[in-house]
C-alpha cells in the first residue's frame, strides 16, 4: 500500500507539539500529530500529565491541573484542524525527500506507513531518577525532579530539603529552593562540583545551603504519606547517615528523547537536538525541533510552547517556499 503523504508531521503532544499544531492548523498547513501511546511507554499530553497543579502557566490565576491544561491544548489543536493519531513513531528516515515515518508495530515493513515534507520533532525529555528504595512511594509526595515546578508547594515551606547533583541545574535549583526552605542540603557524589565557577561559588557561599561532597542518597524514608528523611552514604568511606528532609529534588540530568533521529540529525554531547540559536532549524532542512528535546536549560511548559510556535512559523515558511 502506498504511504499516506502529509505536508507537515508533528511528533510529540506536549506543550511544544500542541502549540506547533495550533499555529500550523490555523495557517491551513493540515498538520498531522502523532501523540504517542501509553502502551509504548509514552504519555499523550507529555510530562505535564504526570503532575498535579501547574501554577506558573500564564492565564490561569488559580493554577490548573497539568492533565486539564493538556486536554485543553489537545481540544484546541483539533478545533483548529489538526489530525491527531494516538500512535507512536518507531522509525524515521530523513535521508531522502519526502521524509519517511514508520508507526510502532510496522517498523520492519519496507514501505513506510507515512511520508511527510516537514517534521516538527517535539518528543520531550525525561528527568533522570535514581530508583532508590522508597522513591516510587514518595514520588510527588516530597520527591520531585523539578524544583521550579514544585518547590513553592506548602509541603516544602520552611522545611529542610535535599538536592542531589553537582551541575548547574543542581546549583540553580538549590538556590531557587532557598526561597522556601529552612535549609537546603546538596548531595554531590564526587569531591568537586561540575557546575560553572560562578554558579558553584553562589552555591557554596549561600548561607542557607550546605554542600555535602562525596555523598550519595541511598534510601527515601517517609511517614507513609510524605517524605521525612533521606539516608545517604559517603561514596569514599561507605559510612552511612541521614538527613531530615521534607523534599528530595533530583538534578542529575535529563535524557532527551532523541534515539529516533540519532545519526541523522546533529545532537550535542548530551543527546539534545542542536538548533540554530533563536530558531527551530536543525542541520536537516525541513526537520524542526521544539521543546525540551532541544532545550537543556529552561525546560518549562511555557518555553516549550514558545518554541513550538517558532517551529510552526519556521515550518510554514519552509513549506511555502518548497511549494512555490
Ligand atoms: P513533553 O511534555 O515531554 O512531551 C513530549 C511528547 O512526545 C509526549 O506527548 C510523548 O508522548 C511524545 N513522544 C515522545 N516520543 C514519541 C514518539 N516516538 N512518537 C510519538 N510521540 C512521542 N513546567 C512548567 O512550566 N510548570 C510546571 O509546573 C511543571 N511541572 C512539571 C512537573 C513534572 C512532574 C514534570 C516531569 C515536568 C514539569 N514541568 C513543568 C516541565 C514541563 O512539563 C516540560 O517542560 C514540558 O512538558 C515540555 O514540553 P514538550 O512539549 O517539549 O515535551
Ligand atoms: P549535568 O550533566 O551537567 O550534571 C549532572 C550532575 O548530576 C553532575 O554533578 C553529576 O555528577 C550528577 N549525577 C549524575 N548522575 C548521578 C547519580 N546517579 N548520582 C548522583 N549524582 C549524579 O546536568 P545539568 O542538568 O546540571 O546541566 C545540563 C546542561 O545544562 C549543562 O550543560 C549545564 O551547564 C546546562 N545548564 C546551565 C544552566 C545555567 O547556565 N544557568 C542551568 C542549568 C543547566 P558528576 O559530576 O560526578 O558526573
Amino acid at each position: 500500500m502506498a504511504p499516506d503523504h502529509h505536508r507537515v508531521t508533528i511528533i510529540g503532544s506536549g506543550p511544544a507539539g500542541h502549540t506547533a499544531a495550533i499555529y500550523l492548523a490555523r495557517a491551513q498547513m493540515q498538520p498531522i500529530m502523532f501523540e504517542g501511546m501509553m502502551a509504548n511507554g509514552f504519555a499523550p499530553g507529555g510530562q505535564l500529565t504526570t503532575t498535579t497543579d501547574v501554577e506558573n502557566y500564564p492565564g490561569f490565576p488559580t493554577g490548573i491541573l497539568g492533565s486539564e491544561l493538556m486536554d485543553s491544548m489537545r481540544e484546541q489543536s483539533i478545533r483548529c484542524g489538526t489530525v491527531i493519531e494516538t500512535e507512536t513513531i518507531a522509525k524515521v528516515d530523513t535521508s531522502s525527500r519526502p521524509f519517511k515515518l514508520w508507526r510502532e508495530g510496522s517498523e520492519n515493513e519496507e514501505v513506510p506507513a507515512d511520508t511527510t515534507d516537514a517534521i516538527i520533532f517535539a518528543t520531550g525529555a525525561s528527568a533522570k531518577r535514581m530508583n532508590l528504595p522508597g522513591e516510587s512511594k514518595y514520588w510527588q509526595n516530597g520527591i520531585s525532579a523539578c524544583a521550579v515546578c514544585d518547590g513553592a508547594a506548602p509541603l516544602f515551606r520552611n522545611k529542610p530539603l535535599v538536592v542531589v547533583g553537582g551541575g548547574d541545574s543542581a546549583a540553580e535549583e538549590a538556590i531557587y529552593l532557598t526561597k522556601y526552605a529552612s535549609k537546603v542540603h546538596v548531595l554531590v557524589r564526587r569531591d568537586v562540583l561540575r557546575a560553572s565557577k560562578v554558579m558553584a561559588s553562589r552555591l557554596l557561599n549561600h548561607p542557607k545551603v550546605q554542600v555535602h561532597f562525596k555523598t550519595s542518597p541511598i534510601e527515601c524514608i517517609g511517614n507513609g504519606d510524605v517524605l521525612t528523611e533521606v539516608l545517604f552514604r559517603n561514596t569514599e568511606t561507605g559510612e552511612k547517615g541521614s538527613i531530615e528532609a521534607s523534599g528530595l529534588f533530583y538534578a542529575i540530568g535529563h535524557t532527551p528523547a532523541t534515539s529516533l533521529v540519532k545519526g541523522q540529525v546533529d545532537l550535542d554531547e548530551q543527546g539534545y537536538i542542536k538548533t540554530v540559536p533563536g530558531s527551530s532549524l536543525t542541520n536537516v532542512e525541513g526537520f524542526f525541533a521544539a521543546g525540551d528535546v532541544q532545550d537543556k536549560r529552561y525546560r518549562q511548559a511555557i518555553t516549550s510552547a514558545g518554541s513550538g510556535c517558532m517551529a510552526a512559523l519556521d515550518a510554514e515558511r519552509y513549506l511555502s517556499e518548497l511549494e512555490c
